[in-house]
């Protein structure tokens, strides 16, 4: 079976779901009063990597990507993060960053190459109402002894107009004077947000942000890269991203495949389509590798032509 689709999209790029449990309860992600949960039948870490090893095996994979939920909250974090080094293949991690102190040495012995810290305002009211927990200076902390390690920090946020508008310059002021890149992750319809006089009251475009960020200099856009869901804009204070699924839809060359933490196979974020693979677990290697074949050529149909929106959704299980 092939595993490229009539749009030459393949899976190249894997995002490994620890834990479905996090520890915030962000308003883009889960409506009021939802709390996320582990799955009862989560992986053990040992298990996860066998089926992480196996779809290496088929497809080549370039990327890694640990998320969650919240994946250092998870209690397989420790088991997966010795077996990334033997698999070879250039990894990072998204993480709300509340436990990233406690986590980051881990982090870098295993080599990783980034962490993704998702961070939505740097006024500690604000972040609270917005994530409904944790605490801004714990994770602003966790960020600078992550950089003290050499590791490559990256900082993503989530507009919303009724949220968080007024925290995006400060964000880009504290995040430029780190050298950390911050990028942008345009509103998503999806879950909650589907409904659209939800979703139109708290998108703002990425234009009205290069508009707001102007205080800091003119700035130009750089071309995005093929596979990238991202792409950048200089000003003198220095880079700024954005992931763009309104003003820039990017499915069209999308190469990622997604692993929840029990065991199933995802080919896109906006679709509830999966494949159990934790059959293969059971299986003779060369069984193993022809089963999961066929579950991915499976998943891939599900890859959307230009954009998504999503009623349902996986994003919490499987984000970042
Ligand atoms: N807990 C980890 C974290 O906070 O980075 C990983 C999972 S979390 C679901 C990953 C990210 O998904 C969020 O920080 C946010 O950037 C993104 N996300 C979730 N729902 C979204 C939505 N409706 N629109 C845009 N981004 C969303």
């Amino acid at each position: 079976m092939s595993l490229i689709d009539g749009q030459g999209r393949q899976f190249k790029s894997l995002r490994i779901s620890l834990t479905s449990a996090c520890n915030y309860a962000c308003d883009y992600c889960v409506p009021e009063g939802t709390l996320l949960k582990a799955s009862p039948e989560a992986l053990s870490g040992e298990d996860l990597m066998r089926l992480v090893s196996l779809l290496h095996r088929v497809l080549g994979l370039s990327k890694l990507r640990l998320t969650g939920g919240e994946p250092l909250i998870a209690p397989n974090l420790k088991t997966v993060l010795r077996a990334i080094p033997e698999l070879g293949i250039d990894t990072s991690v998204t993480t709300n960053a509340q436990f990233l102190s406690r986590h980051c040495q881990d982090i870098a012995r295993a080599g990783l190459s980034g962490v993704n810290v998702s961070l939505d305002a740097l006024d500690p009211e604000v972040f609270r109402v917005l994530a409904k927990s944790g605490d801004v200076g714990t994770v602003l902390q966790g960020i600078e002894d992550a950089l003290a390690l050499g590791l490559r920090v990256k900082v993503n946020t989530v507009p919303m107009r009724t949220k968080n508008r007024d925290q995006l310059a400060p964000l880009f002021d504290w995040c430029s004077q780190r050298g950390i890149e911050l990028r942008f992750i345009e509103l998503m319809r999806m879950g909650h947000l589907s409904n659209p006089a939800a979703f139109e009251a708290d998108f703002i475009s990425e234009a009205e942000i290069v508009d707001l960020l102007s205080e800091f200099g003119p700035a130009t856009q750089q071309p995005r890269e093929a596979n990238s869901t991202s792409y950048s804009y200089l000003n003198e204070r220095g880079k700024f991203g954005f992931i763009s699924n309104e003003s820039a839809p990017f499915c069209s060359d999308c190469d990622r495949l997604r692993l929840s933490s029990d065991g199933r196979i995802f080919g896109c974020i906006s679709s509830t389509h999966n494949r159990d693979i934790r059959p293969a677990l059971a299986m003779e290697t060369a069984d193993a590798l022809a089963f999961i074949q066929e579950a991915l050529g499976d998943t891939l149909k599900s890859k959307q032509p230009v954009r998504f929106s999503g009623e349902q959704t996986i994003m919490q299980i499987i984000g970042g």
